[in-house]
């Protein structure tokens, strides 16, 4: 990196907001999926005006820019493969204003969303996204991944509460989109090709989110089984009943065995399977909703359906929930996270594929997840030399593969990024894949923005990348 580009983002931020030692650049060159590239500066701003400076800088030096929220991804997004800047949003994490009156809330990117929960729960309010990384993800980064979360089944992902956006363009222009109206059609609507866009078309600089009345009551309710099968059952059967729980995650019996030697919560050590069924509403409402979801649970031979009675029994459940992913990590710190997407009613049959799977290739196979979104987190328990083996790599092509030809999705939540990259193929057909190429192009032409993201170099699609697309 030019030494002059160095000096250029200390005049605009200060010398103490750009770090360049190499001892720090390293805590800034890898996210949760452990792909790792060295960036060669980090710079920390505090403004818009300030974003859209090293914006212009870093396009007109060329320079690469990654910009970077807690680097909670899990797919490679927030890694500065190609070298250049990461640009933190460390220290613009304001809640700038709480709107009671039109229920909405204005932030800067860098927010923590368990912040902005608390923040808005103080006065009433809800903000329903909530991924598992909430204790330390931030709202940028949600809105870059259009982040879903456990309560996605009733109130849906990040993208449904993104009213608008105020963005720096790569060549350092700012731009606003959509405004408080519950209604707006005034041109193209740009806020949903932000989200999702993973850092690659626009820099995200504060989001004006929509607020919900904050439910009334909760009720958490758990049904353990013999088998995985019966869960999958299970949730296809709640589903299809009409029942709309708040939550239905489930966690296969190598994850509670894993989040019970974790932390010792008490979870069943001899159940096939497991739920976690949430409802919420207005306090009349939801023990009806919880009894019906219970029914469905006896029906497909529940062993054991339990409602938590008290706050701290629901916690104890929810961390159990949420520690699935660090649990997992301890026993095998380099397993392959897949999060495969398949309509609601195929997820028993995908339960069944990835049990195939898992005995084709004598890999073990861990699954959990946001299983009222047919969204299944599949953990292959890969150890490091096996992660780029031929059996590794040929589950995952499988896995892709029968989720494709279930009409499911590589990616519900977690975003393509680096590393479902080269499997994108599966679920784009070349026309739509190179119009949105294209958009990148138009938007982006020094291709200065998270460069080499989302989209694969013809050399990188493997032969097995899948069979093409399957839809609707
Ligand atoms: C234990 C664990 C549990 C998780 N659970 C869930 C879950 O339930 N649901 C879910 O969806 N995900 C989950 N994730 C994945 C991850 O937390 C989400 O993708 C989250 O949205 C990433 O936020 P972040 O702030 O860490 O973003 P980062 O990882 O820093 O960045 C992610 C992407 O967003 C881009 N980006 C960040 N900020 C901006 C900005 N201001 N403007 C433009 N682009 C930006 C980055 O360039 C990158 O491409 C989990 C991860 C972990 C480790």
């Amino acid at each position: 990196m030019n030494p002059e580009f160095k000096k250029l983002l200390r005049q605009v931020v200060g010398t103490e907001n750009v770090l360049d030692a190499p001892e720090d650049l390293v805590c800034y060159g890898f996210d949760a999926t452990r792909i790792s590239a060295m960036p060669q500066a980090v710079v920390f701003p505090f403004s818009t005006s300030q974003v859209a400076e090293i914006v212009k800088l870093a396009c007109r030096h060329q320079v690469p820019l990654v910009a970077r929220g807690a680097g909670s991804g899990l797919s490679g997004g927030a890694v500065p493969e190609k070298g250049g800047l990461v640009l933190s949003f460390a220290r613009m994490n304001r809640i700038l204003e709480i709107d009671t009156k039109n229920l909405t809330v204005l932030v800067e990117p860098g927010v923590v969303t368990a912040d902005l929960h608390a923040a808005v729960e103080a006065k009433g309010l809800f903000y329903p996204p909530d991924p598992a990384s909430m204790e330390f993800c931030t709202i940028g980064g949600n809105i870059a991944e259009n982040a879903g979360g456990m309560r996605a089944v009733k109130y849906g992902v990040t993208g449904d509460y993104v009213l608008g956006l105020e963005a720096v363009l790569p060549d350092g222009r700012i731009i606003r989109s959509g405004s408080r109206c519950v209604k707006d059609v005034v041109g193209y609507d740009l806020t949903p090709l932000l989200v999702g866009c993973e850092g690659t078309l626009a820099v995200i600089t504060r989001a004006l989110l929509r607020l919900l009345p904050l439910p009334e009551a909760k009720k958490t309710m758990t049904a353990t089984f013999a088998d995985l099968n019966q869960a999958a059952d299970t949730v296809a059967g709640i589903i299809a009943s009409r029942i709309l729980p708040t939550t239905l995650e489930f966690l296969d019996k190598h994850s509670i065995r894993a989040v019970e030697k974790y932390l010792g919560l008490g979870l069943p050590m001899d159940a096939g399977a497991f739920l976690l069924i949430e409802v919420d509403g207005q306090m009349g409402g939801i023990d009806a909703t919880m009894e019906k979801a219970a029914a469905v649970c006896r029906k497909n031979k529940a062993l054991e359906v339990a409602v938590a009675s008290e706050a701290g029994e629901q916690e104890r459940l929810w961390k159990a929930r949420r520690s699935v992913s660090a649990a997992l990590r301890q026993i095998s710190p380099f397993k392959i996270n897949e999060d495969i997407v398949v309509p609601r009613a195929r997820i028993p049959a995908m339960v069944r594929r990835i049990e195939e799977i898992a005995g084709r290739h004598q890999l073990q196979i861990v699954c959990f997840g946001h299983a009222g979104d047919g969204n299944i987190h599949v953990n292959i328990m890969a150890d490091r030399q096996e992660l780029e083996s031929a059996r590794v790599e040929c589950a995952v092509a499988d896995l892709f593969q029968a989720t494709v030809e279930l009409g499911g999705r590589i990616s519900g939540e977690h975003g393509i990024g680096i590393s479902k990259r080269p499997y994108i193929v599966a679920n784009l057909d070349a026309t739509t894949l190179e119009l949105m190429r294209s958009l990148k192009r138009l938007l982006d032409p020094c291709n200065i923005l998270n460069p080499g993201k989302i989209f694969p170099g013809q050399d990188e699609i493997p032969d097995n990348a899948g069979p093409g697309v399957v839809w609707p």
